[in-house]
């Protein structure tokens, strides 16, 4: 199986320095990888969102970003990528007709959001991202688009928390997404 990267080992290695780990927040045992740094630095910032629009997906109609921090990615990434964007938004923030899809987190439970109007029927998505933890909520966002009428091209993160395994995850079903279309900027 061919594990798909994004970007060359330098650009790696300038955005991992661009991101703070943060410990025991937002609760003990978590290690949270900020990015505001990464943020604060246009050259960086211009890099990662060149290295997700530049890769070949095989055309693009659509990129996803998932609120909060996936937003701040996933813009400008559709502008660099000339097509549209579309939130996935959480719950209850929508102002037309969405559909819904409810998931675990690791205490209780988190619901996500999309227009049910939001592609035309077979466009080609691409979901944007920070962050791929366990990917529950890429799952669950993979299931809203596919609903909503999109045929998902890939999966573009900053950065996969490799110890959790989401690949493992995301390539079975209910997602079932071939592994060549997760694509990571940095492993860690
Ligand atoms: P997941 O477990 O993959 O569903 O992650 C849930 C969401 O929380 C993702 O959109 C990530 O942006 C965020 N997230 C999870 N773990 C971390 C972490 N250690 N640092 C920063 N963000 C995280």
């Amino acid at each position: 199986m061919t594990i798909s990267t994004l970007g060359d080992q330098t650009l790696a290695a300038q955005l991992s320095a661009l991101i703070r780990d943060v410990p025991d927040y937002p609760k003990p045992g978590i290690v949270f990888k900020d990015i505001t740094p990464l943020l604060g630095d246009p050259s960086a910032f211009a890099a990662a969102v060149d290295a997700i629009a530049d890769a070949d997906w095989g055309g693009i109609d659509k990129i996803v970003g998932i609120e909060a921090r996936g937003f701040i990615l996933a813009a400008p990434v559709a502008l660099a990528a000339g097509v549209g964007f579309v939130p996935v938004r959480k719950k209850g923030k929508l102002p037309s007709a969405s559909f819904e899809v409810s998931y675990a987190l690791e205490y209780g439970e988190a619901s996500l959001e999309v227009h049910k109007d939001a592609f035309a029927p077979g466009e080609r998505v691409l979901i944007v991202d920070d962050v791929l933890a366990t990917g529950g909520t890429v799952e669950a966002t993979v299931d809203l688009v596919r609903r909503a009428g999109g045929k998902i091209v890939g999966v573009a993160v900053l950065m996969e928390l490799s110890f959790l395994d989401a690949r493992t995850r995301l390539t079975a079903a209910p997602a079932a997404l071939p592994e060549s279309d997760l694509r990571t900027l940095l492993m860690a």
